[in-house]
């Protein structure tokens, strides 16, 4: 399970970079050990220090804004720094600003790191979601550079250590704070912590390993799919620099809408027109359905305004089963607007046949009304 980070610093999933980082500081100074002992604060103070480095940190935000978790896959993947316990590297990020990205690094990281996820959208029809559907799609990602394999050198020259760092991938400096003087370090800026430098880099990818390619891919989309969903495809992602594993590739549907249903989870709705005279008789209409073509639905004689009609089964494919959803049809009972004379005289002479009945504010608690509140319950529930 994906932890929540956002509810950890008690802020919204659209909090900006400033949002985050002045509630850390807020819990920070409550929850710092230095300043709260307490066995549980600073159980809190670990949280509250991964969640900020996680939503600090534009690559891991997105993990997270994807549904992922970027602290769990630090042990499989191993591009993420130590347990995740930020420490003090994080708390001076935080209050005076360092090197961003990559704090609470403590040791030259490799050169070759994961690649990052991508996330592309398509947009698919009702019906190709209903169905499942093989879209060929353009991605457009890093891809393993071939003239170095990753080595990010030129023919047989090698990376040689790093001046600035001298090769500890670290710069250190000396802050001032509320809890004393305290050495921090941060990513050296020249070799951005790998402890290393290309000084003949390879012609073609400039030492990063990799280079930016468009090719086509055939992304199998599941029946039963909706609107926000996302598919992963493992490993289709961005390779990583020095050639690293690549990520995987998100691919969201963009459900477009129909002409005739809309979607409910797994139920179609729609609306049919019936006229006065057809309720009051009876009919059927047909519905062009979108997995079993034309189906017949009869409207019984007596059919009242605001009644629906439900053809179990007829809905969209659940994902992953072969069960399905319900069509719901709503019968939306249409009186005439206009009548001629002799349409006029008709509906008088059926009037006339008709000696009970005339318009009456009726009683809540009448037959009439417990039996329409019923069938309003029973739509509502999807009975
Ligand atoms: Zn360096
Ligand atoms: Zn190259």
């Amino acid at each position: 399970m994906a932890r929540d980070y956002y509810g950890i610093l008690g802020v919204g999933r659209n909090a900006s970079d400033q949002e985050i980082k002045r509630a850390y500081r807020k819990l920070a100074r409550e929850l710092h050990p230095d300043v709260n002992p307490d066995a549980d604060a600073q159980e809190k103070f670990r949280d509250v220090s991964t969640a900020y480095e996680v939503l600090s940190d534009p690559e891991k935000r997105r993990i997270v804004d994807m549904g992922g978790d970027p602290m769990e896959s630090a042990g499989a993947g191993g591009g993420f720094s130590g347990a995740g316990f930020g420490g003090l590297g994080d708390v001076f990020e935080a209050f005076f600003g360092g090197m961003g990205a990559a704090g609470g690094q403590r040791r030259p990281r490799g050169r070759v790191q994961p690649g990052a996820d991508s996330l592309l959208r398509t947009r698919l029809s009702l019906a190709e979601c209903a169905v499942g559907v093989t879209k060929h799609l353009t991605v457009d990602t890093a891809v393993l550079c071939d003239l170095c394999q990753g080595a990010g050198t030129n023919g047989n020259s090698k990376p040689v250590r790093c001046e600035t760092c001298g090769g500890a991938g670290e710069v250190q400096t000396v802050q001032r704070s509320f809890l004393g003087q305290v050495m921090t370090s941060r990513p050296c800026p020249t070799c951005r912590g790998t402890g290393e430098t290309i000084p003949d880099p390879c012609r073609k990818c400039g030492g990063d390993g990799r280079v930016r390619s468009r090719r086509e891919i055939a992304a199998p989309i599941p029946a039963g799919v909706a609107n926000g969903m996302r598919v992963r495809l493992a490993a289709q992602g961005e390779i990583g620099p020095g050639g690293g594993p690549a990520g995987d590739l998100y691919v969201e549907i963009v459900e477009q809408p129909h002409d005739t249903f809309v979607r409910d989870g797994d139920d179609l709705h729609c609306t049919i027109r019936v006229p006065m005279v057809d309720a009051a008789l009876g009919t059927t209409v047909v519905i062009d359905t979108i997995l079993d073509g034309p189906t017949e639905l009869s409207i019984p004689a007596g059919t009242q305004p605001g009644e629906v009609s439900v053809l179990r089964g007829h809905g969209m494919p659940k994902l992953r089963s072969s069960a399905r959803g319900d069509l719901v049809a709503h019968l939306d009972i249409v009186v005439p607007t206009k009548l001629d004379n002799k349409q006029s005289e008709l509906l008088r002479k059926y009037k006339s046949t008709r000696n009970g009945e005339r318009t009456e504010v009726l009683s809540a608690q009448s037959e009439h009304n417990s039996g329409l509140f019923a069938r309003l319950r029973a739509s509502f529930s999807g009975r």
